[in-house]
This record gives C-alpha cells, sequence and structure tokens, in this order.
C-alpha cells in the first residue's frame, strides 16, 4: 500500500513484483504509483507543511519519531527477514547498517530536535546608527522529496525521513523499484503506530523511475534529497534548477584502501577483502581499489584473492554469509560488462571472474580480484557495484595519496599502517567525506557522512545531516 495524506490506499496504477535477487522468486507484489498518485502525495505533504502546526511543535515530533523507532522495533523479526528476501543483504548486516542501526539511529535525532539551539541570540548592534536586536532562527525548509536506492534502503530512507521530521519538514518518499517492500513497511508503522499527522508522510512505491523525477520538478516541493548513482544525481540537480530547489546528492564512489608499507599486509589485505566484498559490493562508500607496495603486489594478491574464494557467495539468509547475491539481472549483466572490460584492458582475475558455478538461480557473481591494472582503466576508475575489487601499486605514501585522489569521486577511504601517525598524516590527505584509519568504524547517527567532487553535494547523519534540512532566518527588531 502507498501511504497518501494519512491513509493506506493501493497504487493506481495497480500492483508490481518485488523479486528475491538469491532465488528470483516472486516475493509478492507492491502498490504501483502512478504520476497522478505523486501529485496527490506531494500536494498532501504542501497542506500538511502550510496548514499543521507540525512545524512548530518540536516535542511532538521527537514524540512520534520515538513512536517510529518503537512500531519499527516491535516488527524487527519480520523486517530482518523482509530485507533478507527482498534485498538480499547478508544476514549479520541487518543487525547494523541494513536494518537494526538506522531504526535506533530516529532515537538520536528525536533526542537532537530537544537539544537543538533552535534560536540564537545575536545581541544587540547599531548597523547605520539604528539600535537593533538580532537573532536568528532555524526552521524547517518545507516539502522535502526522498528519492532512494535499493541497496541499503532502510538505512537510505530513515537517514533522510529522520532528520528531515525532526527539523519539522513534511515528506515524500520515493523509493527504488527494486525494494518496494522495505518502504512500504514504513507507511504502514506510521500510519498505524504513530501519532505522525496525515500528509507528514507520503511513501509513493512505483515502478516508474519517472515518480523521481516529478519530485524534482515539482514547484511545491522545496527540497530534494537524493541518493542514487552519480548519473542519476546529475539529472536530478539539472531538473530541480528549472525551480531552484535546494538539492542534497549522496552518490557513487570508487574509493581507496590503501594499505602502507609498514602494515601487517595480510591482516590488511584480508580485511580488504571482506570489507569490500560484503552485499555483494553494493555499497557506495565501499572500498573497491586497494592500493599495496608494489614490491608485495604477488603477495598482496595471493592473501586478497585466498581470503575472497574463502568467502565465496552464500545464501543471506546464512548467518555466516558476508557475500550475497546481486540485486537483479540487470545488475549482475552491469557487473558482467566491467569483467569482460577489465580483461580487454589488460587485467586478469586472481579469483573470480563470473557467476559461481553451484548456483542456477538468482543473481549472482563470485568475489572477484582484478589484478594487473593501472588507476587509468576504467574498470578501476569507474564504480561497478558488484563483489569486484580491483588490486593496485604504489610508490610509497606520496604516491598512494596521488592515486586514491585521481578519481571523480570522493566518498570515502581506508588507511592500514604500523605508524598510526604516519596512517593519520595519508588520511588527512584523501579527498573523501569519511575515512577508515586501521579498520575504525565511521559510522553512526552522529556522524556525518557525504561526498568530495562527484560523489555528492551536502552531508547525511550527524548535526550537519540534521542541518541541510533547515532554513536560517535572522529577525532584527528595532530598539
Ligand atoms: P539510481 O540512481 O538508478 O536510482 C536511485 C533512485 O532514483 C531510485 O529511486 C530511482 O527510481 C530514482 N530515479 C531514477 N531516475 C531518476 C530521475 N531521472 N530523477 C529522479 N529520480 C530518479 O541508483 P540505484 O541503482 O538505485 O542505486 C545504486 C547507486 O546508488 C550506486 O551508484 C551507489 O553508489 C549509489 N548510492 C550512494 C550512496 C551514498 O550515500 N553516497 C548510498 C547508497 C547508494
Amino acid at each position: 500500500m502507498l501511504l497518501l495524506d494519512g491513509r493506506l490506499v493501493p497504487g493506481t496504477g495497480g500492483s508490481f513484483e518485488t523479486i528475491n535477487p538469491a532465488t528470483e522468486e516472486v516475493l509478492g507484489t507492491a502498490a504501483d504509483a502512478t504520476a497522478a498518485d505523486m501529485d496527490r502525495a506531494i500536494g498532501a505533504a504542501r497542506r500538511a507543511f502550510d496548514e499543521t502546526g507540525w512545524a512548530a511543535d518540536h516535542a511532538f515530533r521527537a514524540r512520534c519519531l520515538r513512536q517510529l523507532r518503537d512500531g519499527l522495533r516491535r516488527r524487527a523479526e519480520e523486517l530482518r527477514e523482509m530485507t533478507i528476501r527482498e534485498v538480499g543483504a547478508p544476514r549479520f548486516l541487518t543487525f547494523g547498517a541494513q536494518l537494526d542501526a538506522p531504526v535506533g539511529d530516529l532515537g538520536w535525532f528525536a533526542d537532537l530536535v530537544e537539544s537543538y539551539a533552535w534560536e540564537s541570540d545575536l545581541g544587540r548592534a547599531e548597523p547605520m546608527g539604528m539600535p537593533s536586536h538580532r537573532r536568528v532562527r532555524r526552521e524547517a525548509v518545507g516539502v522535502v522529496g526522498a528519492i532512494t536506492p535499493w541497496n541499503f534502503p532502510h538505512q537510505i530512507n530513515l537517514a533522510k525521513l529522520g532528520p528531515a521530521l525532526a527539523a519539522g519538514n513534511t515528506v515524500v518518499l520515493k523509493p527504488a523499484p527494486d525494494t518496494p517492500w522495505c518502504a512500504a513497511v514504513l507507511g504502514e508503522v506510521i500510519a498505524e503506530e504513530t501519532d505522525i499527522p496525515a500528509g507528514v508522510v507520503n511513501v509513493v512505491t512505483s515502478s516508474d523511475h519517472g515518480l523521481g523525477a516529478q519530485l524534482t520538478r515539482d514547484p511545491r516541493v522545496d527540497l530534494v534529497s537524493f541518493t542514487g548513482s552519480t548519473a542519476t544525481g546529475r539529472e536530478v540537480m539539472a531538473s530541480a534548477a528549472g525551480t531552484l530547489k535546494r538539492v542534497f546528492l549522496e552518490l557513487g564512489g570508487k574509493s581507496a584502501f590503501i594499505v602502507l608499507d609498514d602494515a601487517d599486509l595480510r591482516a590488511a589485505c584480508s580485511y580488504a577483502a571482506f570489507s569490500g566484498v560484503a552485499h555483494a559490493g553494493q555499497g557506495c562508500a565501499i572500498t573497491t581499489r586497494i592500493l599495496v607496495p608494489r614490491e608485495r603486489y604477488a603477495e598482496a594478491a595471493e592473501i586478497t584473492a585466498g581470503t575472497l574464494a574463502k568467502l565465496g557467495a552464500g545464501d543471506p539468509a546464512d548467518d555466516r554469509t558476508i557475500c550475497g547475491p546481486v540485486i537483479s539481472a540487470r545488475q549482475r549483466e552491469r557487473v558482467e560488462g566491467y569483467l569482460e572490460l577489465a580483461v580487454k584492458e589488460g587485467g586478469s582475475f586472481a579469483c573470480g571472474g563470473g557467476r559461481p558455478a553451484d548456483r542456477d538461480k538468482g543473481f549472482w557473481i563470485e568475489p572477484t580480484l582484478i589484478t594487473g591494472l593501472s588507476n587509468e582503466a576504467r574498470a578501476a576508475r569507474e564504480e561497478i557495484f558488484g563483489p569486484v575489487l580491483v588490486l593496485l601499486p604504489h610508490d610509497g605514501d606520496d604516491d598512494a595519496v596521488r592515486i586514491a585522489n585521481d578519481s571523480p569521486y570522493g566518498l570515502s577511504g581506508a588507511v592500514h599502517g604500523g605508524d598510526v601517525e604516519r596512517a593519520r598524516s595519508v588520511a588527512r590527505r584523501l579527498r573523501t567525506g569519511t575515512v577508515s584509519v586501521n579498520g575504525g568504524v565511521w559510522y553512526g547517527a552522529d556522524v556525518p557522512f557525504g561526498g568530495y567532487k562527484q560523489s555528492g553535494i551536502g552531508r547525511e547523519m550527524g548535526v550537519a545531516g540534521f542541518e541541510e534540512y533547515l532554513e536560517t532566518k535572522a529577525i532584527a527588531e528595532g530598539l
């Protein structure tokens, strides 16, 4: 069902199927919204913003966010199984970023509503000789159009809904067609278990990508918060320019994992392999270029390939699985296209390189390590979004930083080294929004996440992420 103006309703376009990527089994159907449904959703969000006290009542919003968190927690086990089946997410990730963490993070945004300094006092001044008392208020932007991808649906849906609602906005959520259930359940919980007023949140599942574009054009929408590919992000920005709405973009990446020459090579390469193919590499911030000292390249290839081969690709429902399927036949085709390209460009596979022999159903790619390419190769530069890593040699710290930064992207990165101060100094030179040093985990409700360069504009999560959804108003009183 769609959530439109406070009611759970079918889509006027009928329904569309959602598929288990591990088995190709049709799980069931989701409501298929049309442009007319989207129009109603935007109208409802506009009215709820303009005509209710939602934006002004901080305490009420904090309470509603906690109700949403608690309602989702009550359904956690059902949601866990659904996420594994619809997203192909390995079970272990549902205890973190694929489910439990983002649900819990709603509480952090509820707390922030209560502690945030909504108004600050700049005191008296006499500009041009006119005595004035100046104050600065932070206010909601208005109607937020949230457009999300399929890879971490709960994390991304809630990392938009949480701060957008906390800030006092109303929202129209347009999830990816591949994972409609993960969004529809939010609509159900909001309608059935929270006091969130009608129209404040609208959830519009659809098989039609055009509904996302509709949100970006509609003059009633004040801000578009988009997560997805860089190519679509570009279209979103261009289309939003027509009505000069604010855009917030979380896009693709091709992040580097730098192993310095004083690192424990075995530990670092094993970790790079594990983190690189978790959820079949379908994470925007996954470090997919592994940079190792040139003189130890062969050894690094052996360790990384050995770990990848041991991990294999497995049933996401199994709690030992790290790498599950990719989301769709289309995504598998895209990944296979890059595997072919890597070979044409002179690369070879130290492990993997195709579909696993033991699976005839589902969208599978073996964990793969490409060797023998330079950072100029397209397979080394472009986002593949599959369980495919590229091993590149570097000639010392400066060279590693140069290669890592030689990318149109700037989302994330990792540095491993024996001397922590040296590793830290390399981390500081990376032009990316997040960096892990020696396995440090930056993910958290209070940590801003986002990209430099073509990886995006703005930050999600943390106070910085919350403030993306606020306007700033200065009020001066004559004295
Ligand atoms: P996508 O860009 O194809 O689609 C994302 C969303 O945009 C979907 O809801 C889709 O329906 C909608 N859409 C498609 N065309 C549109 C248009 N013209 N205007 C408005 N909306 C439109 O991305 P995807 O394949 O669903 O997800 C994978 C991509 O997302 C990868 O590139 C990945 O790196 C990126 N991603 C980025 C982050 C991040 O935080 N930086 C997080 C997760 C995924």
